[in-house]
């Protein structure tokens, strides 16, 4: 298979770490106003110590928009949150993802030709008016289609508003592409989830249901799921109960509903900072995310003890891919006085349109 990202050069290979975290300090320096870095919370310790600003997906889409000055920006997540950057900001600016293969599996199982297949489908079954919402998750492909067709994003922070404004707005919601955030929060918000909402598999005509219960189903939930957040289970729960009676137990909404069901909070990558900020000393969490940020979690709050609920390694292999090495690459090169290199750039129109999405979600707040 031939490989997105190029090779990391030699004099970028054969320096030690230090003198990888010198460099980058050092490029930082000359570069001042002319770049900003951002990292995502999965990010490794190694390149998060450089970021000038840290958040989950939509903290950074913000930041990002709000950064008109900033020509380069360099965005240490994964695929889809350096598109969202770029359709945010202005042409003038450039956007650049450390190593092009870290990518989301999530968004990958929403391809935008299934979705709109999906769509005709159910449109020809006779289903009424249907309001897309995507998860911020997701191509920019399926941001643009969204926009096309009267819907919206959200992320998992604000996943019950959006979701609210999409119901009084159609017959159906079509939602994209985490069935388990879907569901969850449809769920807390009152919805029956065996006779409420369906699970359309992309594989199977009509999702693998009837015109009949397409029509009758309020809630279509796109049949994909993160497969980090797959590795929570109950029985681990049940386990941990046993073991440590007095632990709290928080987890993502990208989690399975028995999971988020079992435990004692659910909420976004923030929310979950806050929870446990929030939480008095001595307090025992077990944390149903990605391991970077359960291990941050553990540094920054000595005072409690923090633990990852499943007990082996679940970490974003595709957003662990960014090295500080390969930060360091990107950096040296804007100082040489190269072009911003592994450039995201989304085309015009699908630009257009996903920012209808965007803004529609960004003016419910
Ligand atoms: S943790 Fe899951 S949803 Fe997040 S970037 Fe990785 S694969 Fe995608």
């Amino acid at each position: 298979m031939t490989s997105l990202q190029p090779a990391l050069p030699d004099h970028i290979k054969k320096l030690s770490d230090d003198d990888v975290h010198r460099l980058i300090a050092e490029s930082r320096t000359k570069l001042g106003s002319q770049c900003v870095i951002l990292g995502h919370h999965y990010q490794r310790d190694e390149v998060i110590r450089h970021a000038d600003h840290t958040g989950d997906s939509l903290k950074l889409a913000r930041i990002a928009r709000d950064l008109p000055g900033t020509p380069n920006i360099i965005f240490c997540g994964v695929h889809f949150m350096a598109e969202t950057a770029d359709i945010l900001t202005s042409p003038q600016q450039q956007v650049s993802l450390p190593d092009l293969e870290a990518g989301c599996e999530m968004a990958d199982m929403a391809e935008t030709w299934d979705v709109d297949a999906a769509w005709h489908e159910a449109l020809a079954a006779g289903a009424g008016k249907i309001v897309p919402v995507t998860y911020i998750n997701s191509k920019a492909s399926l941001k643009a289609f969204v926009g096309d067709h009267g819907g919206t994003i959200c992320t998992s922070g604000n996943a019950r508003e959006v979701i609210d404004w999409a119901l009084v707005r159609g017959e159906h919601l079509f939602f994209f592409p985490d069935q388990h955030l879907g569901r969850n929060i449809c769920k807390a918000m009152g919805f029956n989830p065996d006779t409420d909402m369906l699970l359309w598999d992309p594989k199977k005509p009509l999702g693998g249901h009837t015109p009949e219960k397409i029509r009758n189903t309020r809630i279509w939930l796109w049949q994909g799921h993160c497969p980090v957040h797959a590795l929570f289970t109950l029985h681990q729960i049940k386990k941990l109960r046993v073991e440590k009676p007095a632990v709290k137990i928080i987890v993502h909404p990208e989690c399975s509903m028995e999971v988020a069901d079992a435990a004692d909070l659910s909420g976004s990558t923030e929310q979950i900072i806050k929870a446990i900020e929030a939480s008095p000393s001595g307090t025992i969490w077990a944390v149903g995310t990605e391991k970077h940020l359960v291990e941050r979690l553990a540094q920054n709050n000595p005072d409690k003890e923090i633990l990852s609920l499943n007990p082996y390694t679940c970490l974003c292999g595709t957003m662990n891919r960014i090295t500080a090495r390969h930060l360091a690459w990107v950096l040296d090169d804007l100082v040489q006085g190269r072009p911003l290199r592994n450039q995201i750039t989304v085309d015009e129109k699908t630009s257009l349109s996903s920012r209808v999405a965007l803004d529609r979600m960004f003016n419910l707040h």
